[in-house]
């Protein structure tokens, strides 16, 4: 039997134990940084293997990493994410963690003299808070090649374009008074935050295609009868380079800046964090995508200006090649990553078969990075020819 069939003969028999694990994460959903019980069993799961594991990696409670096989060879990581949205598991994370864990154990039990070296890696916060940033920042995948996960959505696809992100908090500093017997002696902050959006709604002509501005109101005042003091907002901008969408932040705190001025509040700022646009490496995304098809599934290119959310992911596909596929867990329109109805989805018959089916196919492609240095190779070259953006 070739080395392929012994990967997803080994997944196969992987199958009830890896749809329970994923059951019981997607039952107990955890916020960002909160992951405790999901990175507690994914680690005991990767134990019972009998790889080695090193809890807290990077300095976060909740990140973990394991690594096996030939360390003359290169060096793949397959990433698991398993934080959750206050709605519960409405991204599916609980299928990234066991489409992860699952192509782990096909390359640990199924493939015989690994020709390099497997990293699995659990990645928390993708959720806001970074946590491969976090991880590439602490060199926790130093020496690593090439990295994938695949994302559970509403269709399929070997590479998604996810845009960049710039998250700012603002906050207006305006002057109380009360607002019927002494309205000329207060600045309103309400004022400012209204007129930030308004500049903002107008400014969105100007900005290029692709790119998203979406913001809410935090604190709107204090009292309906004073002039409010202080309020504060916050945008995600969003774009398909990193570059450009710094330009995007910064037109905003001028459209916030201007506002103050107009008001006669201050204004002050802080970027909570952002995500790098993900450079989908194709050589890579084609094999998984060749691979996918022959599991009878096709997993086409996206349209480089389909529409798509964002990922730490990003970040990590500026270092190195790396992919992040899509896979169907729901039909078009019967729910969306991050919608409550998307939630069911992820703990579906459905959905786990898909699961157990992508896990198959990035296995191999970890394999086959590993094996075949043709593949490595163009992998890194393309990487290597990347625009920086
Ligand atoms: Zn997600």
């Amino acid at each position: 039997m070739d080395v392929h069939a012994e990967i997803c003969r080994a997944i196969d028999q992987y199958k009830e134990k890896a749809v329970s694990l994923s059951h019981q994460i997607h039952e107990k959903p955890e916020p960002k940084f909160q992951e405790h019980f999901a990175a507690g069993l994914l680690g005991g799961a990767a134990r019972e293997l009998g790889l080695p594991v090193e809890t807290a990696v990077g300095g976060l409670a909740t990140a973990f990493r394991a690594e096996f096989g030939n360390g003359s060879g290169p060096t793949v990581a397959i990433l698991a994410e398993y934080d959750a949205l206050p709605n519960g598991h409405s991204c599916g994370h609980n299928l990234i963690a066991c489409a992860a864990l699952s192509a782990v154990v096909g390359l640990k039990n199924g493939a015989k003299n690994l020709p390099g070296k497997i990293v699995f890696l659990g990645t928390p916060a993708e959720e806001g808070g970074g946590g491969k940033i976090i991880l590439l920042d602490k060199g926790v995948l130093k020496g690593v090649d090439a990295a994938m996960m695949a994302h559970p959505f509403h269709g399929e696809a070997c590479t998604m374009p996810a845009l960049a992100t710039r998250h700012l908090h603002l906050s207006f500093q305006g002057k109380a008074s009360h607002a019927a017997a002494a309205p000329w002696d207060g600045a309103s902050a309400l004022s400012a935050v209204i007129q930030t959006f308004q500049s903002v709604d107008a400014a969105r002509l100007h900005i290029r295609d692709g790119a998203r501005i979406h913001g809410i109101i935090i604190n709107g005042g204090q009292a309906v009868n004073i002039i409010p003091e202080k309020t504060e907002c916050q945008f995600l901008v969003r774009g398909r380079t990193s570059k450009y969408t710094l330009e995007i932040a910064d037109r905003v705190l001028r459209c916030a800046e201007a506002a103050a001025l107009a008001t006669g509040t201050r204004m002050s700022h802080e970027v909570i964090g952002g995500y790098k646009n993900m450079i989908n490496n194709r050589a890579m995304a084609l094999h998984y995508a060749a691979l996918s098809e022959s599991l009878g599934v096709p997993s086409p290119e996206a349209a480089p200006d389909s529409p798509s959310g964002s990922t730490d992911m990003g970040d990590v596909s500026h270092v190195m090649p790396a992919i992040h596929p899509i896979f169907q867990v729901a039909k078009r329109g019967e729910g969306s990553c991050h919608e409550d109805a998307f939630v069911k989805y992820t703990d579906s018959e459905y959905g786990y078969a898909a699961m157990i089916r992508v896990a198959k196919a990035l296995a191999m492609t970890a394999y086959d990075l590993l094996a075949n240095p043709a593949l490595l190779k163009a992998a890194k070259d393309e990487f290597a020819q990347r625009q920086e953006s």
